[in-house]
């Protein structure tokens, strides 16, 4: 939640032939400012990037910098960036100069000032854009013009688009559900194989099943370095194991990024 800045209540909705105009840059006396004082949730590939980036284990990651959130209706686990870095709220990749982590930035810091809506229909997955105004921001003052699908290509958010689409059609199918239509183990390992890669990555690989999955040697011997792929097996564990396969429509997630 964005105490401290006042922003448009309304977004505006974007087709793919609006046009909006924005530069961020250092020269900006805002630079910086949307860094804290925010909510900024991980997807799996946003958690997988970092710790990939940061050289750290999926749990090191998680438990330095990130908190558990539970999905209010669903009660389903979600990550959220731990801004509790000093007394504004800082993100904790901020440094003066700028993002610290920027080749890696989470998809809602690529995605800003462009909030990015999720719904499931019965031709399956839809999304939606609107632009995001924030009086603080200045970004606006800019004659640059964009339409979303540059602004994708030029924030590199198409592997994060690819690698999120998969997990919003799970997540929007388990919302769906009272609590997620878990149980309290189930939760656990919606938990591990979404967020805790590493950990998921060992049971896989050391457990019966890998064998289930038909790993075959050299395959599992990918595994062991092979992110991506390792995150595409835990999509399809999450969907066989905890029956996330087949989603309801109607469902509306909008993940505006900086709410
Ligand atoms: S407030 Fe807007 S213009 Fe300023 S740094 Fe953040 S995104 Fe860039
Ligand atoms: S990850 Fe980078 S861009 Fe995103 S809030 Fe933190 S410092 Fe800002």
């Amino acid at each position: 939640m964005n105490d401290n800045h006042d922003r448009t209540i309304e977004p505006i909705e974007l087709t793919p032939e609006s046009c909006f105009t924005f530069h961020c840059h250092p020269g900006l006396s805002c630079f910086t400012e949307c860094c804290g004082n925010t909510t900024i949730m991980l997807s799996p590939y946003d958690i997988l990037r970092l710790k990939r980036h940061l050289g750290l284990s999926s749990w090191e990651f998680l438990t330095k910098y990130t908190c558990l959130v539970r999905d209010e209706d669903s009660n389903l686990p979600l990550i959220i960036l731990n801004m509790q870095q000093g007394a504004e709220n800082r993100c904790p990749f901020l440094q003066p100069e700028g993002c610290s982590v920027y080749d890696h930035r989470p998809t809602a810091c690529r995605y800003y000032p462009i909030g990015l809506g999720s719904l499931m229909t019965e031709t399956g997955l839809q999304e939606c854009h609107a632009y995001i105004q924030e009086e603080h921001c200045q970004g606006f003052n800019s004659e640059t013009q964009w339409q979303v699908d540059s602004w994708r290509r030029n924030q590199g958010l198409e592997d994060y688009d690819e690698m999120n689409r998969e997990w919003k059609v799970i997540l929007l199918s388990l919302s769906a559900r009272a609590n997620g239509g878990l149980d309290a183990n189930q939760q656990d390992q919606f938990f591990m194989a979404a967020y805790d890669l590493d950990r998921f990555r060992s049971l896989l690989l050391n457990s019966p099943l890998g064998k289930k999955c038909d790993l075959d040697p050299e395959k599992a011997e990918a595994l062991q370095t092979n992110d991506d792929e390792l995150l595409k097996i835990a999509y399809r564990y999450l969907k066989t194991v905890l029956g996330s396969e087949a989603p309801s429509s109607g469902n509306c997630t909008v993940e505006c990024g900086r709410c």
